[in-house]
């Protein structure tokens, strides 16, 4: 079980990434090594050769010069100097008959080598052959060599030497391999774990998150990498899941504490219809109560709902342009009737064509929510004033009016949901639309702001850049 453990390939990255690291440097070593040994061999055993076909040219030439008495003595001083267990010399015949030969008791089992002999009387110049012979601890290397008319020299040689010098390469490589490749997987350990300190710290915040600790953040050092990207990236996801989680719960205390005003009332009405006796055109008045309350909670919950998209962000896939003039123009014209009702002017300041980017049907909610207040709450010859600038790439809309105006006191939290002044009690409203205005405008990458004088008017404005929002705010690159 233990050794199952073990073989199982590690989970951790920093683990498997230690593993390809030194796995990937041992086999490039393995391979580097293995290419010096075979060159390192293929140069020694040309050596080897190219010194045997040397010694059989030497004698060739001492033949001719000095005679074959010459040639069989300097043979016989070759073999005691370089050893006879090391290094044979015969003289053949071109038909295998040995004419001399140095001591050949280390070398019993050489053969005539008849199959080189016939390669010489083909007219090959030298015939070398490596001998694996039983009497010798190491492999041989042998050549053949005419030297003079159906004279033929054979020199064999130990390559103890070239063995030994090779096996040298081995010894000192395997321990030298070991080493490194325990070098080379801590370094790659110590690498892998400073390259991925970064995705713990994430890893660890979230691990932090997920028990409650709702505003800790990943900390991150300004290193311009891929780990402060994700840093980065990951607190500003946090940031947004924080702020719909704040309005989530702020949104179900409001619903819990304003929806249950009308909701008391419809079910007052219910009870009473139930438990009086009314005649019909009683009856209908209290369906029409409910009906009214009804249509009331139906219009915060759609307010509530559209405040919700806006500021999640979602539905934000249509991105048109739109005319702000054309939309204020058919607002101001919707609400002229109910202006002049009241007696009141609507004036304008607009600009002949203003584009943004954005949803037309979100533009109009906007407006459409500061001309109600700005008529419900101005009194009879005020005047309510829609200006439009665009400047420096943001566009401000305006709407001012003579009313009743903001006490300082309420004006930091008309734009919160449900909140309604206590002088404007007297008239309908759910406390909802500012805050759909601010949502609305916060969607857009905009602000919206308020200024306001008790008993003398106030001014609504919301700016928003001209730009789409897509190009105007990149929180991760
Ligand atoms: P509602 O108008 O439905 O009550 P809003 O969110 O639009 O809700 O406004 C919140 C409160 O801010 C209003 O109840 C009112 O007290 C105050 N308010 C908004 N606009 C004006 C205005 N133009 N003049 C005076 N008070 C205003």
């Amino acid at each position: 079980m233990y050794l199952n453990k073990m073989l199982r390939p590690p989970r951790t990255l920093a683990s498997r990434l230690t593993l390809w690291y030194a796995g990937i440097f041992i086999i490039s070593t393995l391979v580097a090594f293995g290419a010096f040994y075979l060159v390192i061999s293929t140069v020694i055993s040309k050596n080897t050769d190219q010194d045997l076909m040397e010694d059989v040219q030497g004698y060739s030439s001492m033949l001719t010069a000095e005679g074959i008495d010459q040639v069989k003595s300097e043979m016989a001083w070759e073999a005691l100097s370089d050893g006879q267990e090391h290094i044979f010399l015969r003289l053949l015949t071109m038909d295998g008959k040995e004419v001399a030969a140095t001591d050949m008791s280390a070398w019993r089992s050489v053969g005539t080598g008849r199959h080189a002999l016939e390669k010489l009387k083909r007219g090959a110049d030298y015939v070398l052959e490596t001998l694996d012979l039983p009497e010798q601890e190491f492999k041989a290397r042998t050549v053949y060599g005419s030297i003079g008319p159906d004279l033929v020299l054979q020199i064999g040689e130990s390559l103890e030497e070239d063995e030994e010098f090779l096996e040298l390469h081995r010894i000192v490589f395997i321990p030298i391999m070991a080493v490194m490749a325990i070098i080379a997987a801590i370094v790659g350990w110590l690498m892998a774990r400073r390259a991925l300190t970064g995705v713990e710290e994430v890893t660890q915040t979230a691990i932090e998150i997920s028990k409650g600790a709702l505003d800790k953040r990943v900390p991150f050092k300004a290193r311009g990498d891929e780990i402060e990207r994700l840093a980065t990236t990951f607190n500003y996801m946090l940031d947004r899941i924080n702020v719909l989680i704040k309005g989530m719960r702020e949104m179900s205390d409001n619903i819990a504490h304003d929806l249950r005003s009308p909701l008391a009332r419809i079910r007052g009405v219910a009870e009473m219809a139930l438990t009086t006796s009314a005649n019909d055109e009683e009856y209908k008045a209290m369906a029409g109560s409910m009906l009214e309350e009804c249509d009331r909670l139906l219009g915060m919950i759609n307010a509530m709902l559209d405040i919700a998209e806006a500021e999640s962000g979602a539905g934000e896939t249509k991105l048109e342009a739109v005319d702000l003039v054309g939309i204020i123009q058919r607002a101001c014209e919707l609400f002229q009737a109910i202006a002049e009702e009241n007696s009141v002017t609507i004036a304008t300041e607009l600009p002949e064509i203003c584009l943004v980017y954005g949803e037309a049907r979100k533009f109009q909610r906007m407006v459409a929510n500061l001309l109600d207040n700005a008529l419900k709450f101005t009194p009879p010859q005020g005047t309510v004033k829609v200006s439009l600038k665009a400047d420096n790439g943001q566009v401000a809309l305006s709407v001012s009016d003579t009313g009743i105006g903001i006490s300082e006191d309420d004006l930091p939290h008309v734009f919160k949901r449900f909140y309604r002044c206590d002088n404007s009690r007297a008239q309908q409203g759910t406390g909802l639309g500012l805050s759909l205005v601010k949502a609305i405008a916060g969607s857009l990458g905009g602000s919206v702001n308020a200024t306001s004088h008790l008993g003398k008017g106030s001014t609504f404005t919301v700016t928003i850049p001209q730009l789409p929002l897509s190009h105007q705010f990149q929180p991760a690159k």
